[in-house]
């Protein structure tokens, strides 16, 4: 049983590399699995981050995350820039696949694989990422303060953006495919009141513009065909996210939208050994201090579980 080690983690953003930082501290010696092509998770493409506390004027996503993998490298967490491909984590050993096809094994597994924002599909959307165009108006709102800015969506997410944004622009305009919301009547009530909100219906974006900052948008009439001009400074896209679950499909319970399901408070999953944390688990708060925090329970959860198999 010596190649079995005690942990593996799967993912490296905030709540990975927390986990590996806790597990190394208790002399776990935890592998990482931090991704191939986007190690450090979704801060890595982002710029400013002003909320995560102990960082008086902020932090570069990369830097923090930067800083993240170093410390619980420092304390002994063993990482690998790969994916993982395959996991059977129903048996008591658990095993996952890299990429060469090598097999590893642990007692214990925390699956911090995160979620992807849907995006738009548009030319511009990834330059102008942290340039005037966000998926998330808890991060970035405050950036925004006094101008006017596009929201696109239809359903409760985009209209939790819209309310919590107008309290800082000058205007919010809701873009959406339809006639109507699919968001709850009380968020539509809510959005509908908002003297700063406007809304632009049978629309969708077709181009986003401007270099290097946003400038404006491009919007077509889905049912005229008509493009017209719609001059912001700020785009927020809302039109959902997708949990890196797929891996786990089959052994692992999912929700509806296929978040991965724990026994909160804690974060067991339904398979003795496996724990999940971060954005995977979460479809509520989604930030890189609540993924953190998550992450050094699960840490903490694995660390009971190994102690009492020992
Ligand atoms: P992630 O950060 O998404 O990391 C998951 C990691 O798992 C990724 O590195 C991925 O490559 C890896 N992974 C996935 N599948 C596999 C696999 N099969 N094998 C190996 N690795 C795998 N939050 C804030 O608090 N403040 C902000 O200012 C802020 N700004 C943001 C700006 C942008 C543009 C975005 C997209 C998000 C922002 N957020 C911000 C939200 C924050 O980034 C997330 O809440 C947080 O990163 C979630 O952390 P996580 O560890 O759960 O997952």
């Amino acid at each position: 049983m010596s190649d079995v080690r005690n942990v593996i983690i799967i993912g490296s953003g905030p709540a990975g590399y927390t986990a590996a930082l806790y597990t190394a501290r208790a002399s776990l010696k935890p592998l990482v699995f931090e991704g191939a092509v986007t190690a450090g998770g979704a801060l890595m493409n982002t710029t400013e981050v002003e909320n995560f506390p102990g960082f008086q004027d902020g932090i570069m996503g990369p830097e923090l995350m930067d800083n993240m993998r170093a410390q619980a490298e420092r304390f002994g967490a063993e990482l690998i820039p790969d994916d993982v491909v395959s996991v059977d984590l129903t048996g008591e050993i658990k095993t996952v696949t890299d990429t060469s096809g090598t097999v590893h094994k642990a007692k214990a597994i925390i699956v911090t694989t995160g979620s992807q924002h849907r995006k738009l599909g548009l030319p511009n959307e990834d330059a102008l990422s942290g340039r005037g165009v966000s998926w998330c108006a808890t991060c970035d709102g405050f950036f925004f303060k006094d101008q006017d800015i596009a929201v696109i969506g239809g359903g409760d997410t985009a209209m939790e953006e819209a309310t919590f944004l107008s309290r800082f622009a000058k205007s919010v305009t809701i873009v959406h495919r339809r006639d109507s919301l699919r968001a709850s009547k009380a968020m539509q009530e809510r959005a509908f009141a908002d003297p700063k909100i406007k809304f632009v219906w049978d629309s969708e974006v077709a181009e986003i513009e401007g270099d290097p900052k946003l400038a404006g948008l491009k919007l077509r009439n889905l049912k005229t065909g008509e493009l017209s001009d719609l001059a912001v400074t700020g785009l927020f896209i809302a039109i959902g996210h997708d949990p890196r679950t797929e891996l786990f499909k089959g052994q692992l319970e999912l929700d509806g939208e296929g978040y991965l399901k724990v026994e909160a408070p804690s974060t067991r999953t339904n398979l003795t050994g496996v724990f999940g944390a971060g954005d995977v688990v979460d479809h509520t708060y989604r930030q890189a201090i609540t993924a953190a925090g998550t992450g050094c329970s699960a840490a903490l959860d694995a660390e009971r579980f190994l102690s009492a198999l020992a």
